[in-house]
């Protein structure tokens, strides 16, 4: 069974939000795309194991663990008695070819490699064997969703570390044979002691380069109007809730920004002065956690994930007014 959500990694809701505010570099629209492929190539994988079931074993999604000193990030951790089972999912397309650590498509080589990745993670997971002196195998593979994904490789040794598209359906109902009893729920408490935030998302974004205001979450307009409790885009009639259009405001502040206060004032000028400061209070005391009193007081917002804040009638589009 999945045991936590699939949530998108901060660094595709930074490139999301930023690419409103500003124009992207070629890196920045280059990693934006990575990220999402990535994050789809995730998706899918969960859905095929939905299809095929998962109620033999334990199922963690993106995390990041500490060990030691250091920091590993796992795409899917399948624990059950006395073993954890690493996937490293790629969501990779086209023609690739491997030969002893470099990964090539149309014959250009590409920046990482999956197989040292997996190595990496694994190893990973044997210190925390060693250092807890608990008694689990450690076994890994290298998961590709995409049905476009084709490889040619002569490594046997590698080979095995691979389960294509075409097998997926197949290794992934090979779990239904595994017990999850205290064994596995003891290697379960081990691995959520040691989740943690993603320790690397620290963006350094330049304040003055960005478009400051409000905009329409649907078509990206910043021509807005704000009514009594709604936001309304001018160009495509998509509404918004204030309450909600508030709290996105203060999310994508912090996502811009993590090492800023998130004051009031802040989201007063980050939104373009469109709500009245009183109100910007009343959300982020609701949706938030306030430190501090007067004008120095500031707030902690409880997520990064807009869907993890109870706000109803999130969002309402108009579609007999919408203009394509
Ligand atoms: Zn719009």
């Amino acid at each position: 069974m999945f045991l936590n959500e699939r949530k998108e990694p901060l660094e595709l809701l930074y490139y999301r939000v930023l690419r409103h505010r500003r124009q992207l570099s070629d890196k920045e629209a280059r990693s934006l795309s990575i990220y999402e492929k990535g994050f789809s190539g995730e998706c899918l994988y969960d859905e095929v194991f939905e299809e095929t079931g998962h109620d033999n074993v334990f199922i963690f999604r993106d995390i990041w663990l500490q060990v030691e000193a250091g920091n590993v990030q796992l795409d899917s951790l399948i624990v059950s008695d006395g073993e954890m089972e690493i996937n490293e999912i790629k969501n990779y397309s086209g023609e690739y070819v491997y030969h002893d650590g470099v990964w090539k498509i149309q014959n250009r080589r590409i920046s990482e490699d999956p197989i040292s990745q997996l190595r990496r993670a694994v190893n990973k997971l044997i210190k925390v064997k060693f250092e807890k002196n608990l008694s689990f195998d450690v076994k890994g593979k290298i998961v590709f969703p995409n049905p476009y994904f084709v490889l040619e490789s002569a490594e046997r040794s590698s080979l095995e570390m691979i389960v294509k598209r075409e097998k997926l359906k197949k290794y992934m109902r090979s779990f239904r044979m595994k017990q999850s009893g205290r064994s596995a729920e003891m290697l379960v408490k081990e691995i959520a002691e040691r989740m943690v935030e993603n320790p690397y998302f620290k963006p350094k974004t330049d304040f003055t380069r960005l478009r400051q205001g409000y905009y329409c979450v649907h078509c990206g307009s910043f021509e807005v109007e704000k009514r009594r409790v709604h936001v309304i885009c001018k160009k495509c009639f998509c509404r918004e809730v204030s309450e909600t259009a508030i709290v996105r405001m203060a999310v994508e502040f912090k996502l811009l920004f993590p090492e800023r206060k998130l004051t009031v004032n802040e989201i007063y000028a980050f939104s373009g002065g469109l709500f009245h400061k009183d109100h910007i209070q009343r959300h982020l005391s609701k949706h938030g956690t306030r430190s501090g009193q007067g004008p120095t007081s500031f707030y902690e917002v409880h997520s990064l994930y807009l869907k993890d804040f109870s706000i109803e009638n999130r969002y309402k589009s108009s579609n007999k007014h919408r203009i394509r």
